[in-house]
């Protein structure tokens, strides 16, 4: 009794009052090549930021005291991952808070190359200045949330090569970092959400005609190979706008629409992702008996 009466004094005499910190993560368990959104509540932070392998991020405000943040998991990720939260409160004084979360490990997909897809890659060789800029956008940030609701195919058409898919033979080996939708050239392309062109680019020996769009808060879409592009940097679309049709510009053998999604510059499962923003923002709806 002493010891809570002397606590209250304290707390009273310190002028503060006790905040109360509430950190979640959906999904707990995320699997390799996905993502998780961390949910940090606490009343009076000025701003709350996330430490993960290495790099800090900084969450965003949905409302007073409440902050969000999407993170991603790497492709070959697994086992126990440490998040460190700081929180910052106006006066200046910080608060540290530790957690940590089980990454599951994916299963891992690997096929070969055909000699026609390695002589096409060949042909076409990757132009790093191209690569850079194509890189350095899907890695942007920028702070105002422009998605509303749950991510949406960009194309009606069936997928044909899924996300995380090993490509190896002749002097190349790496991770589909997307997926194909199997289209016909000339089918719509469409925006997966809402959000601001923030790169177009024509005729990349690797990427093709090129659109790119920015979400918001570490949220990026890519859709490559295109034929025909409707959008310019710096529009703004909305969720569902034909953006463009598909082509098979750049790395394809035939027409199709490669369409990624980055989360904090790292490629994430997108059919994974559509279901994901889908239970995030549109619950489903009581059963019916
Ligand atoms: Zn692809």
């Amino acid at each position: 009794m002493r010891r809570i009466i002397a606590f209250l004094v304290i707390m009273i005499l310190a002028g503060s009052i006790v905040l109360a910190y509430d950190f979640q993560t959906v999904p707990r368990a995320p699997t390799g090549g996905q993502a998780f959104i961390v949910r940090i509540e606490e009343r009076g932070a000025e701003t709350i930021s996330v430490t993960s392998g290495g790099k800090a991020f900084g969450a965003f405000f949905v409302s007073t005291g409440t902050a969000e943040l999407f993170l991603p998991t790497g492709i070959e990720e697994k086992g126990s991952r440490r998040l460190s939260v700081r929180v910052k409160e106006p006066g200046g004084r910080t608060c540290k808070y530790m957690h940590s979360i089980k990454v599951k490990p994916r299963k891992i997909r690997e096929v070969h190359l055909r000699t026609s897809d390695v002589k096409m890659r060949d042909n076409q060789p990757m132009i790093e200045e191209q690569n850079r800029v194509v890189v350095g956008k899907l890695r942007e940030v920028s702070p105002q949330r422009r998605w509303e609701g749950a991510f949406v195919a960009p194309s009606a058409h069936s997928v044909v090569s899924g996300f995380a898919v090993k490509r190896s033979g002749g002097s190349y080996s790496y991770y589909h970092k997307g997926v194909d939708f199997g289209a016909p050239k000339g089918a719509p392309v469409k925006a997966s959400n809402s959000g601001k062109v923030n790169y177009v680019g024509e005729g990349l020996s690797v990427y093709g005609n090129t659109v790119i769009i920015d979400h918001g808060q570490g949220v990026i879409t890519c859709y490559f190979h295109m034929s025909d592009v409707f959008v310019k940097e710096n529009d703004i679309v909305e969720k569902g706008k034909k953006i463009g049709t598909v082509g098979d510009t750049g790395w394809a053998t035939g027409p199709h629409l490669h369409y990624g999604v980055y989360v904090q510059g790292s490629a994430v499962d997108p059919i994974w992702w559509r279901n994901f923003t889908g239970t995030l923002y549109e619950p489903k709806p009581a059963k019916k008996r």
